[in-house]
């Protein structure tokens, strides 16, 4: 029962970037994916309703500050900046940057983007991943607002390269088998990350979300929707 005394459930509104596949991207005019079907077993399991809107990367920060939006979920790294920021669940997923180029590029490791034209998606931890080899202002860093524009630019030669997160690359990878691209991974030089689901700082839900994300871990419905996105 809600505080007006109804039965009806709270809803809850969810910000994303919808071009992240396998995460959240947008098949037939829904949205879809790993962080949609985690975030709605989630919400179930809580009690709440949600609401999932594309509301692109930046703007889903913005509502999260505002308070507009409860809850944010996009495959976001929880790295230090951020969550000075924004209250964040446990880590439901662990990451790390890879880099992806057209076949006959020369890369091998991160030191080889060094003197090429690199994309990424403007304010992700891809960004940063490019940035700490090829220096923070570098020119010859390309920055889009989205994953998909950022994969567009590799496609028509605007960059040699771009930087992005591993599964995100193996899916554009496997969905693009005729685009002629490799990825490569570097251990070295680029850390482990883990995604959390980020609140407005003080929310209240954040406790009662990481409860049900307990629950979704231990009655097997985690490993559910990790098998229906990542065994095939
Ligand atoms: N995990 C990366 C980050 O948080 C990218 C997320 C995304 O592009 N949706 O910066």
């Amino acid at each position: 029962t809600n505080n007006d005394g109804s039965d009806k459930k709270k809803v809850l509104n969810v910000g994303t970037e919808a071009t992240f596949a396998p995460f959240e991207f947008m098949d037939k005019g829904e949205m879809t994916g790993f962080d949609v079907d985690l975030l709605n077993a989630l919400a179930k399991e809580a009690g709440y309703e949600v609401k999932m809107e594309n509301t692109g990367w930046d703007a889903m920060f913005a509502g999260l500050q505002s308070e507009q939006l409860d809850i944010g979920i996009a495959g976001i790294t929880m790295d230090e900046d951020r969550k000075k920021t924004y209250d964040f669940s446990s880590p439901y997923f662990e990451s790390i940057s890879m880099i992806v180029f057209k076949e006959g590029t020369d890369i091998q490791n991160a030191e080889d983007l060094k003197g090429k034209k690199v994309g990424v998606q403007n304010g992700t931890t891809g960004q940063f991943s490019a940035e700490a080899v090829v220096g923070k202002n570098s020119s010859d860093i390309s920055k889009y607002e989205t994953a998909a524009l950022m994969f567009q630019a590799l496609q028509s030669k605007n960059v040699e390269a771009v930087v992005t997160d591993i599964a995100v690359a193996l899916e554009y990878e496997k969905n693009n088998p005729d685009s002629g691209v490799q990825t490569a991974v570097d251990e070295n030089q680029f850390k482990s990350e883990y995604y959390g689901i980020a609140f407005p700082k003080g929310s209240e839900l954040r406790d009662e979300f990481d409860q049900a994300l307990v629950t979704l871990f231990e009655n097997g419905k985690y490993e559910e929707i990790y098998k229906k996105w990542f065994n095939n």
